[in-house]
C-alpha cells in the first residue's frame, strides 16, 4: 500500500479487511510502498514519513499481526531496488507503454508531472516487489490484473533467458471486497477530499456524513426515495447489512428522512471505528513498539530478498 496519505474507509473495506482474513490462510508479507509513492510524490514528499507512520498504526490497530505476518517498509529492504534494476534491463518498453492502468493515469492525472522514467517503470518495481519473495499468490483488485500479468511476463522472459525456473509465475487472489464511492459520490480519494479517514473523530464523521448526496428527486420528507440511487444506502450495505433492509423500505414510502437517515448511518460508523481508534491511541503512546515491529519485518524480508538477490546474481555472472 502506497503511503500517500491518511488510510479511509474505502482502504479499510476494499483491501484491509481482506488482509486481515489472509493472515490466517497464507504467509502474508505486507509492505508499505515508500518507493511508490516517491514515484508520484517526488514533487512533494514532506509526509511521506509521517504517512508511513500513520498508515502502519492503521494496519496493526484493525488487526494486521506482526506475529502472524511480516510487515516492513519497502525502502528499507535495498534489494527491491536491485531486482527492478535487473528486470528494467529485460523489460520490453512496448509492454510498459502499453500497459492500461499507465494510459490511464497518464490520462487522469493532471496535477502532478508523471511524464518521467521511473513511473513508466512503475510496473517493474511491482514484478521487483512480489519476486523478491517469491510471492505465489497476489490479492489484487481487477484493476491491478494488468500489471500482475507484466509481473508474468516478466518471470517468463526472465527464465527463459538464463535458463531455470527461478521465480515463480504469481496469480492473482481476487476476493470480492465492497467498492465505496466517495461521500459526493465519485470515486473515493484523498484528492477529492471525500473520504471518512480510518483515525476520524466522531465530531468530523459526523459532520461528513451529514453532507453527503442523498436521492436528489426526494424534497419532502414524505416523498417516496430511490434507495437504489443513494450512496448512503449503499454504506448501510457495508457496514450495517442488517438495517439496509428496513431502511430500503421506509425510503421507499416515504417514512424516513434524510437527515434520520444519515444520522443513524454516522452513529453506525462512529461505533463501528472506535475500537479501532482507540487501539490507534495505545499504540501511539508507545512509538518505540512500532519501530520494532517494522524492524522486525525488515530484518526478515531482508534475509530472504539477500537469498533471492544472491541467486539471480550467481545466474547473471555478477
Ligand atoms: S432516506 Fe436514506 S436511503 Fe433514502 S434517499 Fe434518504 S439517505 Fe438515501
Amino acid at each position: 500500500m502506497r503511503p500517500t496519505g491518511k488510510l479511509h474507509l474505502g482502504h479499510l473495506v476494499g483491501a484491509l479487511d481482506n488482509w486481515v482474513k489472509l493472515q490466517d490462510e497464507y504467509e502474508c508479507f505486507f509492505m508499505v510502498a515508500d518507493w511508490h509513492a516517491f514515484m508520484s510524490e517526488y514533487e512533494n514528499p514532506q509526509n511521506l514519513k509521517e504517512n508511513i507512520l500513520d498508515n502502519v498504526v492503521d494496519w496493526l490497530a484493525f488487526g494486521i499481526s506482526p506475529e502472524k505476518s511480516t510487515i516492513f517498509i519497502q525502502s528499507h529492504v535495498k534489494e527491491h531496488l536491485e531486482l527492478y534494476m535487473i528486470y528494467s534491463i529485460i523489460t520490453p518498453l512496448g509492454l510498459l507503454e502499453r500497459c492500461p492502468t499507465y494510459k490511464e493515469q497518464m490520462r487522469e492525472i493532471t496535477n502532478r508531472d508523471l511524464n518521467t522514467y521511473g513511473f513508466l517503470g512503475y510496473p517493474v518495481l511491482q514484478a521487483a516487489d512480489i519476486l523478491l519473495y517469491k510471492a505465489e499468490v497476489v490479492p489484487v483488485g481487477e484493476d491491478q490484473l494488468p500489471h500482475l500479468e507484466l509481473t508474468r511476463q516478466i518471470v517468463r522472459k526472465f527464465n527463459h533467458i538464463y535458463k531455470r525456473e527461478l521465480f515463480p509465475e504469481p496469480k492473482a487472489l481476487l476476493t470480492k471486497t465492497h467498492r465505496l464511492l466517495g461521500l459526493d459520490g465519485r470515486k473515493m480519494s484523498k484528492s477529492y477530499n471525500n473520504y471518512v479517514a480510518i483515525s476520524e473523530e466522531p465530531e468530523v464523521i459526523l459532520k461528513k456524513i451529514m453532507n453527503m448526496f442523498t436521492d436528489p428527486t426526494r424534497i419532502r420528507v414524505t416523498d417516496p426515495g430511490h434507495p437504489d440511487k443513494c450512496n448512503v444506502h449503499s454504506y448501510y450495505a457495508v457496514f450495517a447489512p442488517e438495517r439496509k433492509k428496513e431502511i430500503d423500505e421506509r425510503c421507499k414510502r416515504g417514512e424516513i428522512g434524510c437527515t434520520d437517515c444519515k444520522k443513524e448511518l454516522a452513529q453506525i460508523l462512529i461505533k463501528f471505528l472506535e475500537p479501532i481508534r482507540e487501539k490507534r491511541k495505545e499504540l501511539l503512546k508507545n512509538k518505540k513498539q512500532i519501530f520494532d515491529i517494522l524492524e522486525e519485518g525488515e530484518k526478515k524480508a531482508g534475509e530472504i530478498a539477500a537469498k533471492t538477490i544472491s541467486e539471480v546474481k550467481h545466474l547473471i555472472n555478477l
